[in-house]
């Protein structure tokens, strides 16, 4: 590529609404171009990122043997109705009417219409198991886009959906996939972790997230650097809960140590015993547009008959209001998420609102006392309240690793991708089975496995960049090198010797772009570590007079001299 011919357009300054760092370089480098909120143009050099991204993810899906399929946009509205979505998923999911009236939704993932695909073409356990993946525009209207590719409104996801006979089936593609991750994570040269994440409003049986590492995260991860234990905050924090899920026949408090949950202090604050009296305890956090706490919401559902007007409600700081709830209200307030108040009818809900603020967010924590009475998958309506990671910060460094191995770190990381065993969660709602060798129909097990293709960019930016501006890893650059040759158009020399040294690095595979501009020296240099282009080569009279050109590393201080000749070797 030559400068002179490819789109360069870099600015001094970032726009004032860029408040990280990766925002503001990839404004300042022009990869991308504002259009609206949380939408943007991919201007060429950003796509080149993009492109490489999408490549590497393609390689290693096609390699762990995914299918690349295209799915739509816009999705018939029946689809998601068919699997309740339609009305769980709130203001996030896009919708729009058709000239005849008829509803779609522009996708925010593509269960449905994966599901549906495969219920109309699989029809044979001999056909299974199956792993399809599309690198396709997403569209989610977030409560709160920011942080430019970050977390945008429009963004390109892959997300690769997997149809098993049995669990066994989808626990072994659901290995693969997480194998898939680690090479294509590696791949792109950036340090990540893989954590155990919550299954929350899903539903099914597990998941990870990969985050990439980096200070400025919006996540909190929790690992033992002693063993192999990883979790986002979420589940940690959730930990002794989440073992009581299902099983739920022992008290609260005893699992729940050595992490005390805030249910559980709330509880001790408000004197109730646990273990006696409450059947279960929620806690939700409503937040304002700013992402600020404004509320607690903490749900008690107790055994009995109990005269919680008695309870010393003052005893909780901040504690504004305390009411009983009636059934239909909770009902209306949490019920739209599907098993969550199916047993509580014999009990009385207490809903108690606190404007307490805390330092950190959560989004949801549960848990339960008894068997049949517990709360899974419970969480608010997306329209209530933005889920977001809990970072409660009960789990705090050096407590006890939970597999006993060790202690605990927290580190800060991006959440870029995510992996689920979803059961039968879609397969049962649609019907998508298979048969047997009896013939005996039976719903698929699947899983689904996503990754932020444009949320990568930010995210790598957010681990390698320095005062001049990105430092991309060698994979994902959008030049691999660039050749800086000073006096193109005036010196004969170094013209003959860059076209030279360009044509050999093209024909050894380098994907080059040599800057042709004729800007100053200076001028060129900044755009160009701006831009964040790994490797550079230098061309100019003085060097070439003793054979030599010089090298310089993006992070390397000083620049190193070559001979010419070796120069396409030294690169390779
Ligand atoms: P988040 O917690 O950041 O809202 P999510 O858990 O809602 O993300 P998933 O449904 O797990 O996202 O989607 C898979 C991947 O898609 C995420 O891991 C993330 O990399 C990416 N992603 C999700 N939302 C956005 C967004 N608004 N902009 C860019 N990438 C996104
Ligand atoms: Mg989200
Ligand atoms: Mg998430
Ligand atoms: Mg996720």
């Amino acid at each position: 590529m030559r400068a002179s011919r490819f789109f360069i357009s870099t600015l001094k300054e970032a726009p004032s609404d860029a408040e990280i760092v990766s925002h503001k370089l990839m404004m300042r480098a022009g990869m991308i171009k504002r259009l609206g909120s949380g939408i943007y143009t991919y201007m060429p050099l950003g796509l080149r990122v993009i492109r490489k991204v999408e490549g590497i993810i393609r390689e290693e899906m096609n390699n762990a043997g995914a299918m690349e399929l295209l799915m739509p946009m816009v999705q018939p509205a029946e689809l998601w109705q068919e699997t309740g979505r339609w009305d769980k998923m709130g203001p996030e999911l896009l919708r729009l009417k058709d000239r005849h009236g008829r509803d779609f939704a522009l996708q925010p993932t593509s269960e449905e219409v994966i599901t549906d695909v495969v219920r109309t073409e699989v029809k044979s356990y001999r056909q299974l198991p199956l792993n399809f993946y599309h690198i396709q525009t997403k569209f989610r209207d977030e409560r709160r886009p920011r942080f430019g590719l970050m977390r945008g409104r429009e963004f390109t996801m892959k997300d690769a959906y997997s149809f098993d006979r049995d669990v066994e089936g989808m626990q072994k593609s659901y290995e693969t996939m997480f194998d898939a991750y680690v090479r294509i994570f590696n791949r792109f040269g950036l340090k990540f972790r893989a954590v155990a994440a919550d299954n929350g409003a899903i539903g099914g049986t597990g998941s990870h997230e990969f985050h990439v590492i980096a200070s400025t995260g919006e996540d909190a991860l929790v690992y033992c650097p002693q063993s192999d234990y990883a979790a986002n905050m979420e589940a940690a924090e959730a930990l002794p809960l989440v073992a009581q899920r299902g099983a739920a026949t022992q008290p609260l408090t005893k699992v729940s140590t050595p992490n005390m949950t805030k249910c559980e202090q709330v509880a001790k604050l408000l004197g109730i015993d646990l273990a006696q009296t409450v059947k279960s305890i929620a806690l939700t956090v409503e937040k304002d547009d700013n992402g600020r706490q404004v509320k607690e919401n903490w749900l008690l559902l107790l055994r009995g008959d109990h005269e919680l007007n008695e309870v010393k409600v003052s005893k909780v700081p901040g504690l504004k209001d305390f009411r009983f709830a009636s059934e239909a209200e909770i009902q209306d307030a949490y019920g739209t998420v599907p098993g969550y108040l199916g047993p509580i009818n014999t009990k009385q809900p207490v809903n108690i609102v606190a404007d307490r603020t805390v330092a950190n967010m959560a989004d949801f924590v549960c848990g339960a006392n008894e068997a049949e009475y517990h709360l899974t998958g419970a969480n608010w309506g997306r329209d209530v309240a933005e889920p977001v990671v809990a970072d409660l910060r009960n789990v705090v460094e050096g407590d006890a690793s939970p597999d006993g191995k060790g202690v605990l770190a927290i580190e800060r990381g991006i959440e870029v991708g995510h992996v689920f065993q979803l059961g039968t969660a879609y397969s049962a709602a649609m019907n998508c089975v298979y048969l047997d060798e009896k013939g005996q129909p039976a719903p698929m097990q699947m899983g689904c496995y996503g990754i932020g293709v444009t949320r990568i960019l930010g995210a790598a930016i957010e681990q390698n960049f320095d005062d001049k501006g990105i430092v991309w890893p060698d994979a994902i650059a959008p030049f691999e090198l660039v050749l800086c040759p000073m006096g193109y158009d005036r010196s004969d020399l170094v013209k003959a010797e860059t076209d030279r040294l360009y044509a050999e690095l093209q024909a050894a595979g380098v994907d080059v772009i040599v800057d042709d501009r004729g800007l100053r020296p200076g001028a060129m240099f900044a755009d160009w570590e701006l831009v964040g282009v790994p490797h550079r080569v230098v061309i100019g009279e003085r060097g070439l007079k003793e054979g030599n050109l010089e090298y310089q590393g993006r992070r390397d201080a000083e620049a190193t001299a070559v001979p010419a000749a070796d120069m396409v070797g030294f690169i390779k």
